[in-house]
């Protein structure tokens, strides 16, 4: 099977590593071509000068790039996917994407022969690593069939949202609760450091009882307490994912007070942080304006 991927990040180049193997045949491509060419000395796959070039005889292309927008992008930009991919292909989207241009995509590439199912993961770097990723698909199954040993190759709990842009919407409320869990997890912890509490006899307390989260339980021991904070997921990534969700319940007419605030804090933690901070050190803006650290 010919398999095209499209963008080699964080998260991409660990699931693209699943595909350069038998029965697959793989061709890559990404924006600064350093990394495909370093991708492709360590794996079995080749290299495509352009999108285009990547796609051409693929059977199924998978992206994963930062939102639908670049996505649009290498699809319509020059050099673009659009005009070389084959009638009959699937084109697979893992970006954490927003419903609305998954679904106008799904409806052009559609009049054109190609196949589309927007399929974002969840499980983080080291899920991609290990091919355990969670993937929530949106489409139709009998398109999901054909490329079931492609998503398999990366993803353990393999879940059907619902139609086109189901996959998106699940993908970015999963994210907007990360958002709050973390948000929520520095605030409680800052209060309790005033209040004279060691934050690791408090994170023991709340992780055996009904405060708990991921987040306490494996990020603030992890990547805060340690003061580590390793780069696995930007937090530009994830304020991107809250404010999909936003603009979903707004557009939905749903109450969302929490999200939004959670939208807004990311904002300003992207703006203080920049766009290389990784999702955790949201922590560190909360730190800052209480004065101390979780540690
Ligand atoms: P990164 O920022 O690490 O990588 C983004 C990729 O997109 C790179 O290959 C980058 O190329 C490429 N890219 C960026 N802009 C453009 C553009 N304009 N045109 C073409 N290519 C472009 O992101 P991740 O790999 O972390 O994330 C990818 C997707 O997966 C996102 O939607 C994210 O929300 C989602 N995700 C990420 C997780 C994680 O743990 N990292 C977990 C779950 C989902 P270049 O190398 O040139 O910069």
């Amino acid at each position: 099977m010919k398999v095209a991927f499209i963008g080699l990040g964080d998260i991409g180049a660990p699931m693209a590593a699943h595909l350069a193997r038998d029965p697959f045949d793989l061709i890559v491509w990404n924006r600064t071509a350093s990394k495909a060419d370093e991708f492709a000395r360590n794996h079995k796959a080749r290299v495509a000068a352009t999108p285009a070039d990547a796609v051409r005889d693929a059977d199924v292309v998978v992206t994963c790039l930062p939102s639908s927008a670049e996505v649009e992008a290498v699809l319509h930009g020059e050099n673009g996917m659009l005009g070389a991919l084959q009638k009959g292909a699937v084109m697979i989207d893992c970006t954490s994407g927003d419903p609305p241009t998954s679904r106008s995509m799904a409806a052009e590439l559609g009049g054109r022969g190609v196949a589309f199912i927007d399929a974002p993961v969840s499980g983080g770097t080291s899920g991609a690593k290990s091919g355990t990723l969670t993937v929530m698909w949106g489409g139709e199954a009998t398109v999901f069939e054909r490329v079931r040993e492609v998503i398999e190759a990366f993803g353990k709990k393999i879940v059907h949202a619902g139609p086109v842009g189901a996959g998106d919407a699940l993908k970015a409320v999963n994210n907007a609760l990360l958002a709050v869990h973390i948000l929520s997890a520095a605030e409680g912890l800052a209060v309790l450091v005033k209040a004279g509490v060691d934050p690791k006899v408090a994170l023991d307390v709340i992780n055996a009882s009904s405060g708990r989260s991921n987040t306490s339980e494996n990020l603030i021991p992890q990547r805060v307490i340690t003061r580590a904070f390793p780069r696995t997921f930007r937090l530009a990534l994830l304020e991107k994912d809250i404010g999909i969700a936003a603009v979903m319940a707004v557009d939905l007419g749903a109450t969302t007070p929490l999200i939004s605030l959670a939208a807004a804090r990311f904002h300003e933690a992207r703006e203080q942080l920049g766009e290389q901070a990784d999702h955790v050190e949201a922590v560190r803006m909360v730190e800052r304006e209480n004065g101390l650290e979780i540690r």
